[in-house]
Formats: structure tokens, sequence, C-alpha cells
């Protein structure tokens, strides 16, 4: 029952973390990554509605914004249609009752915050020795990312994590 979801985003006025991009991959994807076959397009995934004008920001958080679009993940602070109250609604659901992996502490904390109701076990990859992207990529290869935008993707990132943990299963059981 287990599903692994990531995110991408933004800093707000308080440098608190604003997501842009969700990636979702569900149980039955991460049970065939546990088999033989990778499916590397069957991640869901949102880009989401900016919450107000990138202007309304203090400057050296636009600045730190601009960055990330430009040299990390690619998306702008403009794109996507998404609200994100229905991408929480649609999470609640999605996520009831499962087994969820993110990874790192604020993205951690960003899903507990967004469902104070949760009724899933959310666990953090790192505190299961999960490395960083640029060593799952070297050890499982770079993997199909969204064509739409260039740089760090949460699309590619939860199939790296199906890889890590489809390995870390694998040893557990020899
Ligand atoms: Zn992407």
């Amino acid at each position: 029952m287990a599903l692994i979801i990531d995110l991408q985003g933004f800093r707000g006025s308080e440098n608190e973390f604003i997501p842009k991009e969700i990636a979702i991959l569900e149980e039955n994807e991460v049970s065939s990554a546990m088999g033989d076959d990778i499916n590397n397009n069957a991640a869901t995934k949102f880009i989401i509605k900016a919450p107000y004008d990138l202007k309304e920001l203090p400057r050296d958080i636009r600045r730190q914004n601009l960055w990330l679009s430009k040299h990390f993940h690619g998306i702008s602070w403009d794109r996507g249609t998404t609200e994100l109250s229905n991408i929480n609604e649609y999470l609640e659901e999605k996520l009831k009752s499962r087994v969820v992996f993110c990874k790192g502490k604020e993205k951690f904390n960003w899903i507990i915050r967004s469902m104070p109701e949760r009724s899933f076990f959310l666990l953090d990859l790192e505190n299961y020795g999960c490395p960083s992207i640029k060593v799952l990529r070297k050890q499982y290869g770079e993997l199909t990312r969204c064509d739409d935008h260039k740089g760090v993707c949460s699309v590619e990132n939860v199939h790296l994590f199906a890889d890590f943990i489809r390995e870390k299963i694998r040893k557990n059981v020899k």
C-alpha cells in the first residue's frame, strides 16, 4: 500500500515552502518497480497555480525564486493552472490509509501541515539513508523527466526513489 510523492517549489514571504510541481507514484507502479518493469511515465503530475504575483514578494525572496526557475527546477512562478486547494483535496483522498514516502524534512513538514487530519503513514526517505538526487542518478541512470521544463523534476525523482526503495527491499530480502 505504498505511494511516493515529491514536490518542487518556491519560497514565500516568510521563506516558507510554496509547492509548484507535485508528482505521485502509486502503489502498483511502486510494486512493479519492485519487480522487473519500471514504467517511467506512470507518475501523476500537477503544476500548481501561483498563490499570488511574484512582485508581491520581498526583493531577496523574489531573487531566490528567479534563481530556482533559472538554475534549479526550470519552472517559472507563473506557470500552472491547478489550484492548491484542489491538490490538497486530491492528496487527502489519494494518501488515505497508505504508507507514503517523501524525501527531506521540508517536504515532509509541508505534507503534514497540508493534511492535519491525515490517516496515512508518512516516512522520510532521508531517515533510511536515501542519498541525493545526483547520487541516485549516478546509481540508477537519468530517468524520464517532464519535457516541458529542464532541471530537477519531481517525476524523475519519484522514480529514482522507487528504484532506491526496490534496492533496499531486495537487500533486506537476501
Ligand atoms: Zn517535472
